[in-house]
């Protein structure tokens, strides 16, 4: 048996495990769509992560370059001006996104129930070959970590 969990934080109610409706964050033209991510919540519906470092690692996870590896990431040119050219026939690609790419990413974290987070890149097509790529897995990472904050912003949900 678990250990029961510590009263609510706000109104000393008692907690109880439960798996929230998706929400969503988007940052820099990322889009990061977070379903069935267990927490905990009293009956006034305040709402907690289960563990404390479970964000921290959820956020780690989501600017992981492992999860954004799979698209090809774009050539950076430029000291001062950046620009981007194509990975593939070094062509310079447009100056705004041309469509997203969507993964799913299986969220195991620590004494947890895995869950899916959906995540959707901006990509840049290539107008020469064709060939779709991210500007680069940095700067995806980085728009990722804010959308995820922006995410547990969004349903009020804290560590303690
Ligand atoms: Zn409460
Ligand atoms: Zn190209």
């Amino acid at each position: 048996m678990s250990k029961p969990l510590a009263p609510c934080s706000k109104c000393k109610g008692e907690m109880s495990t439960n798996i929230l409706d998706t929400f969503h964050g988007e940052v820099g033209g990322v889009k990061l769509s977070f379903h069935e991510m267990p927490c905990v919540i009293c009956e006034q519906g305040h709402k907690r992560f289960v563990h404390v470092g479970f964000a921290a690692e959820l956020m780690d996870l989501m600017m992981s370059s492992e999860t954004y590896g799979s698209v090809p990431s774009a050539v950076k040119k430029g000291l001062f001006k950046k620009r981007y050219h194509c990975p593939g026939c070094d062509m310079e690609l447009p100056g705004s996104p041309t469509g997203h790419q969507r993964q799913e990413v299986t969220a195991e974290i620590r004494k947890a129930q895995p869950f899916k987070v959906l995540a959707e890149v901006p990509v840049f097509r290539c107008g020469g070959c064709g060939k779709e790529s991210i500007l680069s897995v940095e700067e995806t990472a980085k728009s990722a970590f804010k959308a995820t904050d922006q995410a547990y912003r969004s349903i009020d949900i804290h560590p303690s």
